[in-house]
């Protein structure tokens, strides 16, 4: 049910326009399309990226930066990467070939994850800040109870 959800969700966006966002989607032939929001402020300022569903089983980043396309800015620009690896978020895994969040330190070429990390590396590279979406793992718990539940997991707190 959850991964029902999940999909219907992912795909709710397509063919809808944002209200105040250029949408451009890069390498729409292949089958990782990367949608980018562009936000242009009423007033100039800073850009900042946020990016979201770089690794596909952490969806809260996906939702949080989705919503946040339908901002209208005031001041500044923004950047959203709502859906960075798409391929990893259809099937609800972390990565296809290798970790995405793990393909910026050199200039790879073997994965379509590299052709990623570079249209990424780019996009924040004209950006003045990046905020970039996670899950923490396990669930936060300020006594140790086992290896999930304990003070040095960041995942919510139940
Ligand atoms: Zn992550």
């Amino acid at each position: 049910m959850k991964r029902i959800f999940w999909i219907v969700f992912l795909f709710s966006f397509f063919g809808t326009e944002p209200l105040w966002a250029l949408l451009k989607t890069y390498f729409s032939p292949t089958f990782f399309p990367l949608d980018v929001y562009y936000l242009q402020g009423e007033l100039p300022g800073p850009t900042v990226m946020v990016q979201g569903g770089i690794q596909g089983d952490e969806p809260s980043g996906v939702v949080c930066a989705q919503i946040l396309t339908l901002a209208k800015v005031k001041k500044g620009n923004l950047i959203i990467v709502p859906r960075a690896n798409w391929p990893s978020l259809l099937l609800y895994k972390r990565q296809i070939n290798v970790d995405l969040n793990r393909r910026f330190d050199k200039d790879y070429h073997q994965y379509y994850e590299d052709t990623l990390a570079k249209a990424i590396s780019y996009l924040s590279s004209i950006s003045d800040g990046l905020i970039h979406l996670h899950e923490g793992s396990g669930f936060y718990s300020p006594t140790y109870i086992n290896i999930e539940r304990n003070p040095r997991r960041y995942g919510r707190l139940l």
